[in-house]
């Protein structure tokens, strides 16, 4: 680098390392030394000069039995820092499922909304995120996939398991419970990195990432590792389960993540008795989720009552989505109706302020 310093690139007259025209694989090997000069365009007219200056400033400065002589390769700055590849670009939409807390039904949510989704007759794929309580397979009722290699275009994928028309993969596949609650940060995102990069997916209209409660590492990996369409956020109604929803949503909106945030789902909305329809109890507060969407000026997407027909679906690894002639039925089918558009409205009005944001990322 010393040596260089000593070249000047006529263009600008500045020296080669100021102007910043020396890659960073620099390779001694012995006597060999080898590296790349970066130029603005391949046809720059300065080339020659530039790589045979930079040639006898090694001989000189380094030593004269140096071997670079032909070492020295000349890239453009576009070929140096090609743009990182979209991950998954046969997916047209990603949304995130996420909430503040644990507890409040986002995997029930997410797995009720997927089923929608493709009851709708959308491509739907589900990544299970939620290392600390990955119940997505229990709930597709696929608990004992094992999800096998398939070749696809030369690559070995792992094959997501599938029922219901969607698409799935979890890293409760592939580690047992116990153990998969100990993961934490650079193996988890790796893993899941995993999940996301070497499967395949294949082409799909919603790709879903039930995500793990709270803000975490995890959730940096995957908003920094795909370009999230939306964030949408599942809360109760009661209040310390809306103070970690506000976090949620403000996580998604900062500066570090920059992703919109869809719109809230108010899931234990309100209990109604089989015996007693009319009546609706409040059990953990009247709309809080509704104030809090109100009060962050995002929307509103559904509200979920507590049914038991919904918790005894998840056990069975029967989705209540799959009838949507019951009442829960129909309110995970309104609920993916207004995703839909919530996510078409953003792609029509917003995509290029979107990618702004993925830029920055
Ligand atoms: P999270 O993913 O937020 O931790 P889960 O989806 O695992 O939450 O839900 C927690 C428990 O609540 C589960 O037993 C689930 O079956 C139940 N549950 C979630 N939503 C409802 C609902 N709307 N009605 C009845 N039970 C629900």
């Amino acid at each position: 680098m010393d040596a260089l310093t000593n070249v000047r690139y006529p263009g600008n007259g500045k020296n080669l390392v100021e102007d910043g025209m020396v890659n960073d694989d620099i390779r001694i090997d012995g006597n060999k030394v080898s590296f790349s000069l970066l130029f603005e365009k391949p046809n720059d007219p300065f080339i020659k000069s530039v790589v045979k200056a930079a040639e006898t400033a090694i001989l000189t400065y380094v030593g004269k039995d140096t071997d670079i002589k032909g070492n020295i390769s000349v890239v453009t700055r576009q070929q140096a820092s090609p743009k990182p590849a979209k991950q998954l670009p046969q997916v047209k939409n990603i949304i995130a499922v996420s909430s503040g807390k644990g507890g409040v039904g986002k995997s029930t949510v997410a797995a009720n909304l997927a089923v929608a989704l493709s009851g709708l007759g959308y491509r739907v794929g589900l990544l299970d995120a939620d290392i600390f309580g990955p119940s997505q397979p229990k709930m597709f009722r696929v608990e004992d996939a094992r999800p096998h290699m398939v070749e696809v275009d030369g690559r070995e994928l792992i094959e997501p398991a599938e029922n219901y028309g969607v698409r799935l993969l979890s890293i409760g596949f592939f580690v047992n419970k116990e153990d998969a609650v100990l993961w934490r940060g650079a193996m988890a995102s790796n893993a899941l990195k995993q999940l996301i990069a070497d499967a395949n997916w294949g082409e799909l209209d919603y790709f879903l990432i039930d995500l793990p409660p709270g803000t975490s590492d995890i959730h940096l990996t995957m908003v920094q590792t795909l370009a999230v369409t939306g964030a949408i956020v599942v809360t109760t109604p009661q209040d310390v389960a809306l103070a970690d929803a506000r976090k949620g949503v403000s996580m998604f909106t900062g500066d570090k993540v920059n992703v919109p945030v869809l719109g809230l789902i108010e899931n234990m909305a309100w209990f109604t008795p089989a015996e007693l329809p009319e009546n609706k109890y409040y059990i953990f507060g009247k709309e809080g989720g509704k104030r809090l969407a109100e009060e962050l000026d995002i929307p509103l997407l559904g509200q979920i009552p507590i049914v038991q027909s919904i918790r005894e679906g998840g056990d069975s690894g029967i989705p209540v989505a799959l009838n949507t002639d019951t009442i829960t039925g129909a309110a995970f089918q309104s609920l993916a109706k207004n995703i839909v558009e919530q996510v078409n409205y953003r792609n029509e009005h917003l995509a290029p302020t979107k990618q702004v944001e993925v830029a920055k990322n």
